[in-house]
């Protein structure tokens, strides 16, 4: 048995980067440790939703619960750090905020259950973040100094495929219709910074299982929700990595388990 530990900046991350390599290592039998560093409390949500004195943290620790169950997560630790907040949004600057966090502390927890789990492969974020939200930078900054205090050699940095995303793009031109192509340089790698493609097709049912336990966040990603299964498959049917100390180029279709 494999142990893979993934580590995510809020609810509702772990399901589009790496929900179906967690779904598919746990189906072929190994163990899966999802970590999320903060309790997503800045995330917005239909007016009426929370029921009286339920914080927004209450009810997004409960739906990742949820999700991390449809991913078939065996432990789940809510690091419960401050959401801080779109880039650029007052929520950045609070002293609590997980991207103001002192990344060695916070990379101590982290390490720690990566050698008590004796961790496999460990997914973080490439140092974008995906797309440069402060919580999203700070653990690729966790994830790497953990990785530099662990010794570990499997550990990959999941990114959206720049490259991919411009072809899915370009093929459905009226996604970008009405907002304008958005400005593809700041999102993930490209294909040629990559070392790692993982087929997930086979996980993508619990993939939007887990998305429909993110029911606050739904607003969000509603769309996507009402995709069919052959765009769910294009949009959500490969996850990509870059494994750090490996030359790039794609060379492998699984993580190390
Ligand atoms: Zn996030």
């Amino acid at each position: 048995m494999g142990v893979l530990v993934c580590f995510h900046a809020h609810p509702d991350d772990e399901v589009f980067t790496t929900g179906g390599v967690m779904r598919l290592a746990a189906d072929a039998g190994h163990r899966v440790v999802l970590v999320v560093a903060t309790d997503g409390a800045a995330g917005e949500h239909p007016e009426g939703l929370l029921a009286p004195g339920e914080s927004l943290a209450d009810r997004r620790l409960h739906e990742l619960e949820r999700s991390a169950e449809a991913l078939g997560v065996s432990r789940l630790v809510p690091f419960g750090y401050r959401d801080s907040g779109m880039a650029g949004t007052p929520g950045n600057d609070h002293p609590d905020a997980f991207a103001n966090t002192d990344v060695d502390v916070v990379a101590k927890r982290l390490a720690e259950i990566i050698d008590d789990e004796r961790a496999d492969s460990v997914t973080i974020y490439d140092p974008n973040g995906g797309y440069g939200h402060p919580d999203h930078v700070q653990v690729h900054r966790v994830g790497a100094r953990a990785a530099e205090s662990t010794g570990h050699d499997a550990v990959y940095e999941s990114a959206m495929n720049r490259d991919h995303l411009a072809r899915l793009l370009a093929a459905n031109p009226d996604v970008t219709a009405e907002a304008g192509p958005p400005d593809l340089d700041s999102f993930g790698l490209s294909e040629a910074e990559l070392t790692t493609a993982v087929d997930v097709t086979a996980a993508i049912d619990a993939k939007v299982a887990a998305m429909r336990a993110h029911e606050s966040q739904i607003g969000d990603f509603g769309p996507m929700l009402a995709m069919t299964p052959e765009q769910l498959g294009a949009a959500f049917g490969i996850e990509w990595f870059r494994r750090r100390g490996v030359p790039p180029g794609v060379h492998e279709s699984m993580l190390r388990l």
